[in-house]
C-alpha cells in the first residue's frame, strides 16, 4: 500500500475568508466545523469538493444522513418533479399525495409485526424531536413517567433525549448496562457480559425495593452510534423485547442512525427479529433533508389532537427525496449490499489490526463500522482489560485522513473510535481508496505520536 507524504493544505483566499468568518460568527458550541475545516460546494456520491478545489471522500455522510451519498440522481429527480409539480413545499400535518406516497412507501418497509397494526406522528424534522414524542406518546399510553436507557446512549440535544443520553442524570432514566465485548462493565464481555446486563435489567424491575419506579419504556439503539458503534447482540435485543413484554413496557426502537440498510438490514432490529413497539425515525429517510417520524402500534395511541405539534412537519420535498431513498434503497437490495461490504471491510480493518498495535478494537455492522484507538504501551492491566482509549491519536488520525481526502467521524466515550459511515452505494474500489487511505493515516498518526514522546515514556 502506497504510503504518501501528507500534502500541506492549500487554502485559497475564499475558502480561507469563509472559515475565518464562521470562526468569527458561529457559536462556541460548533462541531463538525472544528475537526473539519472544509468548504463544501460541489458533491456527488461520496465525492465532496472544497472551495480550496480539494476533493474529498466522505465517510460520515452527514452523520448518517446520505444513505444514497450526496445528489443521487433518484433523490434529485424526486425533488425537482416535486417542485415542477406546482404543489406546496410546506403544509403543516395536512395530506398531500407526496406524503400520502411517503407514507405507504414507509409503512411498506417496516417490519411486518408492526406494519400491520402502526400509526405514524410526523415530528419536527430532527431526530431528537422525534424522541421527544416517543417518550411523551409512551408516557401518556402507560400513564407512567420514568425511562429505561442505556450507558453510552445518544439520543439527541433536546432536553429529553439528553437526559436519555448517556452523559446524564435525570432522575427520571434509570442508567441500564449496554452489553460490550471490549469493555464489558462486568469483565467478562461476549454472551456472558450481555447476559449479567440482562439480568441486572430484570432484577431492578422486579426488586420492589431497587429503587426504579415502574418505566413508562425502555429506549435502545440497535447499534449504539455516538457510543462508539457498539453493535447490540441478537441474543440480548431479544431479552431485552421480552423482559419488556412481560412487565407491559413500550420498548422504542431509536433507529435515527441504523435505518434504511445503514447495518445490513433494512431496519436495525430485524436482525434480532425483535418487533419494538416505538421506532424512531430520522435522518437517512428524508433523502438528505430535514424529516423525523415515530412509527408505533395503534394501541400507543392514546394521545389528544395537537399533543405533539410543530410547524416543520410537512417538509414535501423531504417526503418526496425520502420516498425515493426509501424505494431505492428497497429496490436495489442496498441493505444487502451494506451487509456483504461492511463485513468484508471490517475483515480488512482487523487485518490492519496486526500492523498497527494501537488498533484495540474493530466492530460494527453492515456500513456502520468503528475503529477503536488504544495506547499499545500502556503498562497490561492486570485483570486483562483493554488498554486505555487514545483520543489524542483518533484525533491525530482524523486530522491526517483529511489531509488524505478523506472524512471520517469521530465517536464512543471519549472520542476514541474512528467512524466510518460510507453511503450504502459504496462502489469495491471505492472502499479499497477509503481503507488505503485510513490506513497511511494511521501509519503517519502512529509516527508522529512516537516522535513527540520521549524515549521510555509511553506514547
Ligand atoms: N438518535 C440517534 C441514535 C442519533 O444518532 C441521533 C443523531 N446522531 C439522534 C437521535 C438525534 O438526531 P438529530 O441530531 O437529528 O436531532
Amino acid at each position: 500500500m502506497a504510503v504518501t507524504e501528507p500534502a500541506p493544505v492549500v487554502l485559497p483566499a475564499a475558502h480561507e475568508g469563509i472559515l475565518r468568518r464562521q470562526t468569527l460568527r458561529e457559536s462556541a458550541a460548533r462541531t463538525y466545523a472544528r475537526s473539519l475545516p472544509i468548504v463544501p460546494v460541489r458533491a456527488r456520491g461520496l465525492t465532496i469538493e472544497g472551495a480550496d478545489g480539494r476533493r474529498y471522500l466522505d465517510c460520515l455522510s452527514g452523520a448518517g444522513t446520505l444513505a444514497l451519498g450526496h445528489n443521487h440522481p433518484v433523490v434529485l429527480e424526486a425533488i425537482k418533479k416535486a417542485i415542477d409539480s406546482g404543489a406546496p413545499l410546506h403544509v403543516l400535518d395536512l395530506a398531500t399525495p407526496v406524503k400520502d406516497a411517503f407514507t405507504t412507501e414507509l409503512f411498506a418497509t417496516l417490519p411486518a409485526g408492526l406494519a400491520d397494526n402502526a400509526r405514524v406522528q410526523f415530528c419536527g424534522p430532527a431526530g431528537t424531536d422525534a424522541v421527544e414524542a416517543a417518550f411523551k406518546l409512551v408516557r401518556t399510553a402507560t400513564g407512567r413517567s420514568g425511562l429505561l436507557a442505556f450507558t453510552g446512549a445518544y439520543h439527541g440535544m433536546t432536553s429529553g433525549a439528553l437526559d436519555a443520553s448517556g452523559g446524564a442524570t435525570d432522575v427520571r432514566v434509570t442508567r441500564l448496562p449496554f452489553p460490550q465485548n471490549y469493555r464489558c462493565p462486568f469483565g467478562v464481555g461476549g454472551e456472558r457480559g450481555a447476559e449479567l446486563g440482562a439480568r441486572w435489567t430484570e432484577t431492578l424491575l422486579d426488586d420492589p425495593k431497587s429503587g426504579v419506579p415502574a418505566p413508562a419504556g425502555m429506549i435502545l439503539e440497535p447499534v449504539q452510534g455516538e457510543g462508539g458503534v457498539i453493535p447490540a447482540p441478537d441474543d440480548w435485543l431479544r431479552r431485552m423485547r421480552d423482559i419488556t413484554t412481560t412487565r407491559s413496557i413500550p420498548l422504542i426502537a431509536d433507529e435515527v442512525q441504523t435505518g434504511v440498510g445503514r447495518t445490513g438490514a433494512f431496519w436495525a432490529v430485524e436482525h434480532s427479529g425483535i418487533v419494538p413497539d416505538v421506532m424512531v425515525l430520522s435522518k437517512a429517510i428524508g433523502g438528505s433533508l430535514p424529516l423525523a417520524v415515530i412509527v408505533y402500534r395503534s394501541e400507543l395511541d392514546a394521545w389528544e389532537p395537537g399533543a405533539h405539534a410543530g410547524t416543520f412537519r410537512g417538509n414535501q420535498l423531504a417526503m418526496a427525496a425520502g420516498a425515493a431513498t426509501l424505494a431505492h434503497v428497497r429496490e436495489n437490495g442496498l441493505a444487502e449490499r451494506a451487509a456483504t461490504l461492511g463485513a468484508r471491510m471490517l475483515g480488512q480493518l482487523q487485518g490492519l489490526a496486526a500492523d498497527h498495535p494501537c488498533i484495540g478494537d474493530v466492530r460494527g455492522k453492515g456500513l456502520m463500522i468503528g475503529v477503536e484507538l488504544v495506547d499499545p504501551d500502556a503498562p497490561a492491566a492486570p485483570d486483562g482489560s483493554a488498554p486505555p482509549v487514545a483520543p489524542d491519536l483518533a484525533a491525530a488520525v482524523q486530522q491526517e485522513c483529511l489531509r488524505r481526502g478523506l472524512i471520517v467521524e469521530l465517536g464512543g466515550r471519549h472520542s476514541g473510535v474512528v467512524r466510518l459511515l460510507p453511503p450504502l452505494t459504496l462502489t469495491d474500489e471505492q472502499a479499497a481508496a477509503v481503507l488505503d487511505r485510513l490506513a497511511d493515516a494511521l501509519t503517519a498518526a502512529e509516527r508522529s505520536a512516537h516522535r513527540r514522546t520521549p524515549p521510555g515514556l509511553p506514547c
